[in-house]
């Protein structure tokens, strides 16, 4: 169903929601940022009303990564009948163009196995292999959408009071099977109090439990049939204590700075050498 984009009055939103949700509320926000971007789409139709408080460092930081993204879930998206040629080819020219290091390689050897890509450590056989720098721009994409909908559930900012855990996979495979039970048991163990279904048709949904008491929150994301994402974020001092210390949660601009400086100088070069 096809449905208007939503008006939204620009200085309200700025001014009810004046710093950016992606750096901690360190910067002012400049920007009324689209989460999950509206490029991953098909269209650049994305749900209504998800629109966050960004600063335009962190907004276009995020850019690429996005981009990337949208390759991917175009690329590994199950239900294809919504792929547009035009809009794919744009997309492989983006990707070319914008981040040459995430450009998928072939397998280093035949595989008949099923296209397989993860986060972590649940690779087995595939047929594409997904270079490192793409995974990286994945879990920002996944990292950034994660902090939206903290802020958009708790009304808090992700930041160094808070850590964060995310895993990915690709939607169907073991992998995300494996990843949804240990997502089930997180949600058992730490007895999150709501658990609300917001399904925006095959293209976005997420499912989502948070504690208001402890602080926890994770979330179950689907992209199109292509990608699935667990995401937690609680706060550093009890999760530090956890048996997997996971990271304090970075702004998203120093995420894309980092992955611009392991990833970026390499483009002029030759193309970087993959272990496998
Ligand atoms: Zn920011």
């Amino acid at each position: 169903m096809a449905k208007t984009p939503q008006k939204v009055d620009r200085a309200a939103f700025i001014a009810s929601n004046p710093r950016c949700c992606y750096c901690a509320g360190r910067r002012p926000t400049t920007e009324i940022d689209h989460a999950p971007a509206r490029i991953v789409f098909i269209k650049k139709h994305g749900p209504e009303g998800f629109l966050f408080p960004s600063c335009s460092e962190c907004n276009r930081i995020a850019g690429v990564s996005e981009q990337v993204m949208a390759f991917y879930i175009r690329s590994f998206d199950r239900s294809a009948c919504g792929l547009d040629e035009a809009e794919f080819e744009k997309l492989v020219s983006g990707l070319v163009n914008n981040a040459p290091e995430a450009v998928p390689r072939m397998p280093p050897r035949p595989s008949s196995g099923l296209a397989l890509l993860t986060h972590g450590i649940y690779e087995a056989d595939r047929t594409t292999t997904v270079p490192p720098a793409a995974k990286a721009h994945i879990e920002l994409f996944g990292l950034k959408v994660l902090y939206a909908l903290y802020y958009r559930v708790t009304g808090r900012f992700a930041g160094s009071s808070t850590r964060y855990l995310l895993n990915w996979a690709q939607a169907g495979t073991d992998a995300a099977r494996l990843m949804h039970a240990a997502a089930d048991k997180w949600f058992n163990e730490h007895e999150v109090g709501k658990r609300r279904n917001v399904d925006l048709g095959d293209q976005f949904s997420f499912h989502y439990g948070y504690h208001e008491a402890h602080g926890f929150f994770g979330v179950r994301m689907s992209f199109a049939g292509a990608f699935v994402m667990f995401g937690v974020i609680g706060p550093a001092r009890p999760m530090a204590k956890l048996k997997n210390r996971d990271p304090l949660c970075p702004s998203i601009y120093e995420t894309g700075k980092r992955i611009k400086k392991q990833w970026g100088k390499r483009r002029r070069g030759s193309a970087p050498a993959l272990s496998g």
